[in-house]
């Protein structure tokens, strides 16, 4: 089997040519880094946002053409756009999706899918999925967790995580999941870099959304939790229509702004009918490591009032910890790295809840039985 290079798939892409059909792909400056592991081959495209859709037959003559290589089993392409200075990742794109009727496919083997959202970034959502996961994953259930954030995937960060996901011995179709702490895990982090600012859109997020579901062997799982891109624009609403989910969890911190947010996250997942699990108010309060007195930053309680007032559950509340943060942000997350502090206690609790409404079929939708494909 010849040896897959670089250089051999650059000049297969040279064959491929920019909409338009003037220069190639390759000529244009539109491919990235190229990523090879074992037989697999990552990259992507630079497009222009405004013409996303235009690129998706070039995406896949892109694929078609490393495919046909010698040696080359899986290729995985995804369209990315730089970001234009002042624009925000998330909710960009103009045209509503129509919410569709039929139920996403599952994922074979994997029991339930849950999102963990928010109506805005930086409120604690991606430090909220990863302990959330791993406090499912200490009740011994088996968790993964993906990382749909693909404006800006969190993941490697909080799992410590750098290497690149390795072909899966056993389905040479797939990539394996990597491995942390006990879940598997997967995010775009691990393929594109986390500090190149792209801009996606409604169509690509779906194609980088539904290979990192389907083209992952995930192996049989419990649960996996999406940690949610923030917001709850076009682009979050089209995931939760077409990721076939159990049940959503949304975080918010108490103040009112950030509240507003979470209720507009709360009536899109009601909008497109999947049940909400709760909502959990993080950065609650603040207790100082010098005086142990408790201060309530942001005027604690407001989200467990939003959630009785929407007739939601009330998952639990999380303080601002200093350490919760240097922890979370240096991938030890602190269900996993200090299982006995009161902030692990909390997340495990929470997740005991979610799971008794997962398995008793109480969120009343969606608990698709595990099928596994021989
Ligand atoms: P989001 O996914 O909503 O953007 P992150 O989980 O990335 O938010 O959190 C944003 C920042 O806040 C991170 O630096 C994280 O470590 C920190 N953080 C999250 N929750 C807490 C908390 N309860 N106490 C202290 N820092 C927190």
């Amino acid at each position: 089997m010849s040896e897959i290079t670089k250089e051999r798939i650059t000049e297969a892409l040279k064959s491929v040519k920019a909409p338009g059909g003037e220069v190639d792909i390759v000529s244009a400056g539109m491919v990235s880094e190229i990523v090879i592991a074992g037989s697999n081959v990552m990259f992507a495209l630079q497009v222009d946002p405004d013409q996303a859709s235009a690129y998706e037959p070039v995406r896949k003559a892109a694929e078609e053409a490393v495919s046909a290589l010698d040696g080359v089993e899986k290729v995985m392409v995804a369209l990315t756009a730089e970001k234009k200075p002042g624009e925000e990742g998330g909710g960009r794109q103009k045209k509503t999706p129509q919410p569709t009727a039929a139920q996403a496919p599952g994922i074979p083997g994997v029991s339930h899918i849950i999102a963990v959202a928010s109506g805005k970034g930086g409120v604690g959502k991606s430090t909220t999925s990863i302990n959330l996961a791993l406090g499912l994953a200490s009740l011994g259930l088996k968790v993964g967790i993906l990382d749909a954030d693909i404006y800006g995937p969190s993941l490697p960060k909080l799992l410590g995580l750098k290497q690149e996901p390795e072909p899966d011995p056993e389905n040479p179709d797939k990539l394996k999941a990597l491995e942390a702490y006990g879940l598997k895990a997967m995010s775009i982090g691990f393929v594109v870099d986390e500090a190149t600012p792209v801009i996606w859109r409604g169509p690509m997020v779906m194609s980088a959304l539904q290979q990192m579901m389907h083209e992952i062997s995930w192996g049989d799982l419990d649960v996996m939790v999406v940690d949610m891109p923030p917001g709850t624009g076009d682009a979050q609403l089209t995931m939760a229509q077409q990721v076939p989910l159990s049940g959503a969890v949304i975080v918010s911190t108490p103040q009112d702004l950030a509240l507003i947010d979470a209720r507009k996250g709360l009536n899109m997942f009601k909008r497109v009918n999947v049940p909400i699990l709760g909502i959990v108010e993080n950065m609650s309060y603040f207790i100082c490591p010098n005086c142990d007195t408790r201060h309530e930053i942001f005027g604690h309680g407001g989200a467990r009032q939003e959630a009785e007032r929407m007739g939601v559950p009330f998952l639990g509340e999380i303080p601002l910890d200093p350490d919760l943060r240097e922890r979370s942000d240096s991938g030890r997350p602190i269900v996993a790295t200090e299982p006995d502090s009161p902030h692990a206690q909390a997340y495990r609790q929470m997740a005991e809840t979610i799971w008794n409404k997962l398995h008793t079929g109480e969120t009343g939708r969606r608990s698709m039985p595990r099928i596994v494909v021989e």
